[in-house]
């Protein structure tokens, strides 16, 4: 299998066009058009790992390698060290960081099963929208609309297939060295048409549009694009949703750090004593993140880090904010991202890192 194979793969659930604007994500070193039968899936490339890169033709990370601009590589250095191992072994490293932490299924999702919330939304939400309408001859609507939704459109909340249609007449001249599907060149044709309509996630549209001109049946679709200003709600930073019911706040915590696998909170501001139904959580440094927390109702924000500021700021909205270490918020990526590819690759041996 292709590296490349696995890096659309992977791609395809969390796009890289999702990234925060100041990230660095994606193929950082090596070349992705060479054959892979392992892979390796960290948090980090650490110098620890460097002894597994013979044996290993891609990384997967988390976190970048490269993300701050770099003036030097040499052996002396840490980051000199894995950049010499990488390519001294042939191994490609690609970075998924921020794509994953907001896409829908991703980071936010997975820790908001952990916490077993319902009704969640972005605690940020990122991505955006676009309206698409086509112009499609009657009859061949129900095919057009099938290619689209397949490919990711129309898709709002909890229900998918979502289009509206309209009949009306198109017209059109075919010129010379047109190969019309109906009518003939110089003629003028009114043809009766549906005007189709459906939303798709920005991140979605150009695979939507090779979908969609795939099935049509005229030689050129005719189709605008709107950009929307609705508020996108797939994809986002962080999750905000409920308990079932009214928990007291250490067995929120108990639950949330035994499915983490640690002993407990780093560390807890707030009030003890008290029971919690609404809950954000953002794995990582979620610090920021803390205005949006009090801005959506949660009574608990659970995240990786935090600064002092962010932390007196929850303290004086009356928000309880847990602390669970970075990496250990972030952990759940190896073994998602490991078992991912174990079902979508059975060749391709993956190890934990
Ligand atoms: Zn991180």
């Amino acid at each position: 299998m292709q590296r490349a194979h696995i890096i659309a793969l992977l791609e395809e659930r969390f796009p890289l066009s999702l990234a925060e604007e100041w990230d660095q994500c994606g193929l950082q070193v090596g070349d992705e058009n060479s054959d892979c039968q392992r892979v390796l899936v960290a948090l980090d490339l650490d110098l620890q790992h460097l002894a597994l890169l013979p044996e290993v033709d891609l990384v997967v990370t988390h976190h970048p390698l490269l993300f701050r601009p770099i003036s030097r590589v040499c052996a002396a250095t840490p980051l000199g060290r894995k950049l010499q191992a990488l390519l001294e072994h042939d191994v490609a490293l690609f970075s998924l960081h921020t794509p994953y932490d907001v896409a829908q299924g991703g980071l936010g999702e997975i820790l908001a099963g952990y916490l077993g919330l319902t009704g969640t939304k972005p605690l940020l939400p990122r991505g955006g929208l676009v309206k698409l309408v086509v112009f499609v001859p009657v009859g061949y609507e129900e095919r057009v609309a099938n290619a689209l939704f397949a490919a990711g459109a129309g898709k709002i909340g909890k229900y998918g297939h979502c289009s509206f249609r309209t009949k009306g007449t198109g017209t059109f001249l075919p010129e010379e060295g047109a190969r019309p599907f109906l009518g003939q060149v110089g003629q003028e044709e009114h043809v009766e048409e549906i005007r189709l309509e459906t939303i798709i996630p920005a991140e979605r549209v150009a695979r939507a549009l090779k979908a969609m001109r795939a099935v049509h049946p005229y030689e050129e679709v005719a189709y605008d694009l709107y950009p929307l200003a609705n508020n996108p709600t797939l994809h986002g930073l962080g999750r905000i949703g409920d308990l079932p019911e009214r928990v007291s706040l250490s067995q929120v915590l108990q639950g949330f750090a035994q499915r983490l696998g640690v002993d407990g909170p780093r560390a807890v501001v707030g009030r003890w004593d008290q029971e919690i139904q609404r809950v954000a959580v953002c794995g990582g440094s979620g610090g920021d993140l803390v205005p949006q927390a009090i801005a959506s109702g949660a009574e608990l924000y659970i995240t990786g880090e935090a600064s002092y500021h962010r932390l007196k700021e929850a303290e004086e909205a009356g928000l309880t904010v847990a602390l669970f270490g970075h990496a250990e918020t972030e952990k759940p990526f190896v073994s998602h991202i490991a078992g991912l590819l174990r079902a979508e690759c059975p060749k391709v041996e993956v190890m934990e890192g």
